[in-house]
C-alpha cells in the first residue's frame, strides 16, 4: 500500500497540487493519504484544499489552526498575523467544510502508526522540537511509530528500548523501517509553509509492503500562492515568508 503523508497544508493549494503530482508521478496513485492536521490557516485556498483531500481515500487528524478557524479553540497563542488569517479562514469556509473539520479526530491509529498533529501527549498544541520533549512523549503512544506535524520542520526522534536513550536525526530520503531498532516519532515537514529554511513543499510516502518511508521536497509556484494571499488581503508577512521557508 502506498500511503501519502501530508502535514500542515495550510490552505496552500498550489503546493498541495505540486506534492500530489509528484507523488502520482513517482509512485502512482496513492492508496490513501494520511493528513497530519492544519489543512487550513495562513493560506488562500482553505475550501479547495479540503475539497482536494476529500477526493482521495484519506485519514486525517485535526490541527490547532483547523480548530481556531472554526471557532472551537481560542487563538490566544496565535500571533496577530496567524489570528487575522484564522479569522479570514473562518469567514470563507463553507458550512460543509467547517463540519468536516469539526468532525476530525485528534488521534488515529493505523497499523504500526499513531497519527497526531502536535504530539501524542498533547495532540493539538505541543511542538516536538527537542530530544527531551520527544523522549517524554514515547510514553504517550503504544505503536512503534508516531507521525506528527505542527512544527513544520522535518525531523525524526528515536527511542532505543535497550538503553532508554533518545536521539534526533534529519529525515533521510529513504528509511527502511524494518531495520529500525526501537521506536520513532517522524515529522515529514510541511506541505504549505515549510520552516526549515527550504521553501520547497515537504511530504513523505510510506510503502507498507517494503516497510520503507521516502521523504521528498517539491518545488512549487510560490509566487502564485503569495499573489493570491495579497489579493485576498491576508497579512503580507505570511506571503513573504513562503519564499524563505521560515
Ligand atoms: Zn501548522
Amino acid at each position: 500500500m502506498v500511503v501519502g503523508l501530508v502535514a500542515d497544508i495550510h490552505a496552500n493549494l498550489v503546493a498541495f497540487e505540486a506534492v500530489l503530482n509528484h507523488l502520482k508521478q513517482t509512485y502512482g496513485p496513492p492508496d490513501v493519504l494520511w493528513c497530519l492536521g492544519d489543512i487550513v490557516g495562513y493560506g488562500p485556498d482553505p475550501n479547495d484544499c479540503i475539497d482536494l483531500l476529500r477526493q482521495f481515500n484519506f485519514v486525517a487528524v485535526v490541527g490547532n489552526h483547523d480548530l481556531v478557524a472554526i471557532g472551537l479553540m481560542e487563538p490566544e497563542l496565535f500571533n496577530p498575523d496567524a489570528r487575522a488569517a484564522a479569522i479570514w479562514t473562518g469567514q470563507v469556509l463553507r458550512p460543509d467544510n467547517k463540519l468536516f473539520l469539526q468532525n476530525l479526530p485528534r488521534r488515529v491509529v493505523r497499523d504500526d502508526f499513531t497519527i497526531v498533529h502536535g504530539s501524542p501527549r498533547s495532540e493539538v498544541w505541543e511542538y516536538l522540537l527537542t530530544v527531551s520533549a520527544a523522549c517524554e512523549n514515547f510514553r504517550h503512544f503504544e505503536t512503534r511509530f508516531c507521525l506528527v506535524g505542527h512544527s513544520h520542520i522535518p525531523v525524526i526522534f528515536g527511542f532505543n528500548p535497550d538503553t532508554g536513550n533518545c536521539s534526533r536525526a534529519d529525515v533521510p530520503p529513504v528509511l527502511d523501517l524494518g531495520k529500525v531498532r526501537g521506536r520513532l516519532i517522524i515529522n515529514p515537514g510541511s506541505v504549505g509553509q515549510p520552516r526549515d529554511r527550504d521553501p520547497r513543499a515537504a511530504y513523505a510516502v510510506i510503502d507498507t509492503e517494503k516497510h520503507t518511508i521516502y521523504h521528498h521536497r517539491v518545488e512549487y509556484n510560490i509566487r502564485q500562492t503569495a499573489e493570491k494571499m495579497l489579493n485576498l488581503g491576508l497579512p503580507e508577512r505570511l506571503a513573504i515568508r513562503l519564499n524563505y521557508g521560515i
